[in-house]
């Protein structure tokens, strides 16, 4: 008991450090980098620089998409405090908490949408993704952010030797009020339970829940991939597809867009 105060206690104190290190040093002065952004740059590095030049550009879709989010994952605030308490349990518990530290040099900040505990302990950390078409595909921006939220709890110092990732995709428009609210308790009772096809089978194809192994080793060298952007050492790639283009919000300013509509 005395040992996993000791732990939290200690633990604040290193977050309370970490984020008063940050330094404007990085690509347009930033300090931290968040793991959302470094999964951009999988999707198109220029959609960063882009959203810096010209600041976010809200569309229907990203409105809906935080709105069915904060509807499939309802959240409420709570102390450090609880937090540890809750957490601790032998039973298996819900709650999120920052990820944060440095990894080749650069300083990174995130927030999971879910993690399962039990006894300290990150069991699953689960990321969920809305789309409009088929939830099967993974895409290697989702990869490396559920592998770098991993990652980051690692060297946060939990004891992630039960950890296990789960990207769950799902057709948002096909649930009913009733299976969204649901969703994400029946998440994680279907991990836990090892029954995760069956889970699947429930939703018709509106729902596909990607296992990932947590390795360190991969979210190491997918930061590697794209940290020479923010330290300078190298200027922005851009996509080399025309799909991509044409779905991006930047298309009508952006210098290397592929989509020229006639
Ligand atoms: S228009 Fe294309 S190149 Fe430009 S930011 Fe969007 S995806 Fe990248």
């Amino acid at each position: 008991m005395v040992r996993m105060q000791r732990f939290w206690e200690d633990l604040w104190k290193r977050e309370g450090e970490f984020l008063s290190s940050g330094k404007p040093e990085y690509r347009h002065d930033t300090a931290f980098v968040g793991v959302a952004t470094i999964a951009e740059q999988f999707y198109c590095e220029y959609k960063v620089e882009n959203e810096f030049a010209f600041g976010e550009i809200p569309t229907e879709v990203k409105e809906k998409g935080t709105d069915l989010h904060d509807e499939l994952i309802p959240q409420v605030a709570i102390s450090r405090k609880r937090f540890a308490k809750l957490v601790q349990g032998k039973k298996p518990s819900f709650a999120v908490l920052r990820v944060w530290g440095k990894v080749g040099n650069l300083r990174i900040l995130g927030m999971p949408d879910h993690i399962v505990w039990a006894e300290g302990k990150p069991l699953w950390v689960v990321e969920l993704k809305t789309t409009g078409g088929d939830p099967t595909s993974l895409w290697d921006d989702q990869l490396a952010q559920i592998r770098i939220y991993g990652l980051l709890l690692q060297s946060m110092g939990f004891d992630c030797s039960r950890l296990k990732l789960a990207l769950v995709r799902v057709r948002a428009r096909d649930l009913s009020d009733e299976e969204k609210g649901a969703l994400i308790l029946k998440v994680s009772a279907s991990l836990q339970a090892g029954a995760v096809k069956q889970l699947e089978s429930q939703y018709d194809g509106s729902m596909k829940v990607h296992l990932v192994a947590h390795d360190g080793a991969a979210a190491e060298a997918a930061i590697a991939s794209k940290r020479g952007y923010w330290l300078g050492e190298r200027e922005p790639t851009s996509s080399t597809s025309v799909g991509k283009c044409r779905a991006c919000e930047y298309n009508p300013v952006c210098p290397k867009t592929l989509y020229k509509p006639d």
